[in-house]
């Protein structure tokens, strides 16, 4: 029988390889060469401070981040971010920071911001329903904002920014939680990118933040410690007792990404293979399978879709369910399907998915 794992195609927390949730287990008991359990060994450990500083290495490589970058582990998941952010950028700001409304959770970025300054919604998605991101012409940036923000892969409504965004002249800051390290994103383009760990690259508890060191030259010197992203600089990543288990695991993720699947470009082929054998079979239904996402910004990461009525929708969850499939309900705010395809979701279990899919819709059709 297929173990349960490698049929998870959940919105996140998200399914993990294989191999590292092998290593996971032992390390509960016992980290190899260190004896101790992972969930006992002390974060001022000369061997966590090995941890972090490869996790870091591992994700600079990943993404071939120069010294410039500041790469920061650090706790309050993406929402904390939504704060951090605009409390670091924004405060005391006359101009307002760009944001855009693409979906569920660029939404929830929004007030937390225009609770630290001003902000300007340069394009939002509500009127369309969030079923499509804007084209180049729907948009126009300022130059002179204190900074850009966007989603680029609304989990949600399974949108995906096949571009990257805005002016040259003004910062770009990403949420990138839901398709990080799935593929090349031109990070240095970025002057802040943050992705919690637990939708593609680890368990929850960690969250990856990429930060230009110069975008903090004129940060607010009165920030609680905590939310000062320079206190986590400085400490490296170690301010107070930082979720060892969570970044451990992170690491073991990157370590896969480097030596099993060989980097970002391939990772993004492999990606592209699964989404691809979905999006057809989607669009070959005959309208069996409906696609929320307008054609040109499909997620490769989360593949949302209806079925003709609500009904038809609890009947595939339950059989999907009864035949080993799992998390394949939409998100609690749209409904719906969604099949999430994060990096460790295989191509074999993608396989398994298309042959129940295609099964379902004969039965019904007979
Ligand atoms: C899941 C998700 C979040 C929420 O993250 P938390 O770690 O739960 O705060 C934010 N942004 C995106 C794009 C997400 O997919």
């Amino acid at each position: 029988m297929t173990p349960l794992n490698s049929l998870n195609f959940s919105g996140g927390p998200g399914v993990l390889p294989s191999s590292v949730l092998q290593q996971v287990q032992e390390a509960i008991i016992a980290v190899p060469g260190v004896g101790l359990s992972v969930l006992g060994i002390s974060h001022r450990s000369d061997w966590f401070a090995a941890v972090v500083a490869e996790a870091e290495t591992n994700i600079r490589t990943l993404l071939g981040l120069s010294e410039n970058y500041h790469v920061l582990l650090l706790q309050g998941g993406a929402t904390q971010q939504f704060s951090m952010v605009p409390m670091t950028l924004l405060a005391g700001k006359t101009q307002p920071a760009e944001y855009l409304h693409t979906g569920y959770w660029s939404g929830k970025a929004l007030p937390e911001a225009a609770r630290e300054g001003p902000i300007h919604v340069a394009w939002s998605g509500e009127a369309s329903g969030f079923s499509r991101l804007p084209s180049d012409d729907e948009l126009t940036f300022s130059a002179d904002a204190p900074y850009l923000h966007y989603v680029s892969n609304e989990t949600v409504e399974g949108l995906q920014f096949h571009r990257v965004l805005g002016h040259d002249a003004v910062p770009r800051v990403c949420d990138m939680s839901s398709d990080f390290l799935s593929k090349p994103c031109e990070a240095e383009r970025f002057s802040l990118i943050y992705a919690h760990a637990q939708k593609n690259i680890g368990p929850a508890g960690v969250t990856v933040v990429l930060i230009r060191d110069e975008l903090l030259n004129d940060a607010p010197t009165n920030l609680p410690g905590f939310l000062d992203y320079r206190k986590h600089i400085q400490t490296h990543s170690n301010y107070n007792t930082p979720p060892v288990f969570a970044i451990y695991v992170t690491l073991l993720v990157t370590r896969w990404l480097l030596n099993d699947i060989g980097g970002m470009a391939h990772m993004d082929q492999i990606n592209r293979q699964k989404a691809a054998l979905l999006y057809r079979l989607l669009d070959q239904s005959d309208d069996f399978y409906r696609g929320r996402a307008a054609v040109q910004d499909r997620s490769l990461m989360n593949v949302a879709f209806n079925l003709r009525t609500p009904a038809l929708e609890k009947q595939f969850l339950s059989e999907s369910l009864a035949a080993g499939f799992s998390g394949l309900s939409g998100h609690r705010a749209v409904g719906g399907l969604r099949a999430s395809i994060y990096n460790a979701l295989t191509l074999e279990a993608v396989g398994k998915l298309l042959n129940f899919m295609e099964d379902f819709q004969n039965r019904q059709l007979r």
